[in-house]
């Protein structure tokens, strides 16, 4: 069976990525198997930019097709911020002090909410070097009241038209709305096409 590491060391886009290839007809590797890796730099300034260097950075560490993750908020009133930067928006690598942060940039602005979307590039390079690519977008409205406590990083300040926040939805009702959803759909559906 064709081997795949999820490369990410973010254990919130472990949880959703193992989720919805569940079914596929793959083998899904973590990092963690592979012991102490190091972090891929990553300086591109778009979401497909840096997924793709960290697909490949890992994908020649380990030895098998890798599957990378970037993704990000961007805030209407906040020009499009945190954005790529979304990891370390607070200067530090925590959802909590990047939840503080948001909240205080709402703050400064008047703004008790604003429009919002969360994106998502998923990139799958190949042991031959070939490249799957998918993305995925979520629509919503950030807030500077939280609400729920499942998910991870912005979930509790990210809520959807219907009024609930994205860490109040279990694991299958945010991939069914969500930005990676989308793209994992999207993905799996080239990786049907490619191994059948
Ligand atoms: P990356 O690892 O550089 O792609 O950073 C992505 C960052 O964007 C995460 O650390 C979170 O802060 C944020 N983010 C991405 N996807 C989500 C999501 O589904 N929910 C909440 N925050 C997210």
């Amino acid at each position: 069976m064709k081997k795949i590491v999820v490369a990410t060391k973010n254990e919130g886009k472990v949880k959703e990525i193992l989720a919805a290839f569940q079914k596929l007809p793959v083998e899904l590797l973590t990092l963690k198997e592979f012991g102490s890796l190091p972090e891929a730099v990553e300086d591109a300034d778009t979401f497909e930019g840096n997924a793709r260097i960290k697909a490949r950075f890992y994908a020649e560490r380990t030895g098998c097709a890798c599957l990378a993750d970037d993704s990000g908020l961007e805030v209407e009133v906040l020009g499009g911020a945190p954005g790529v930067h979304s990891a370390r928006y607070s200067g530090r690598h925590d959802d909590a002090a990047n939840n503080e942060k948001l909240v205080a940039e709402l703050q400064k602005r008047g703004a008790v909410e604003s429009a919002a979307a969360f994106r998502c590039v998923l990139v799958l390079h190949d042991a031959d070097g070939t490249e799957l690519i998918s993305e995925g977008t979520c629509v919503g409205r950030v807030r500077q009241e939280s609400r729920g406590a499942g998910g991870f990083g912005y979930d509790p300040y990210f809520y959807l038209a219907s009024g609930k926040s994205l860490a109040e939805l279990t694991v299958s009702e945010k991939q069914a709305v969500s930005h990676r959803g989308a793209a994992l759909r999207l993905m799996a559906a080239q990786m049907k096409e490619r191994l059948t």
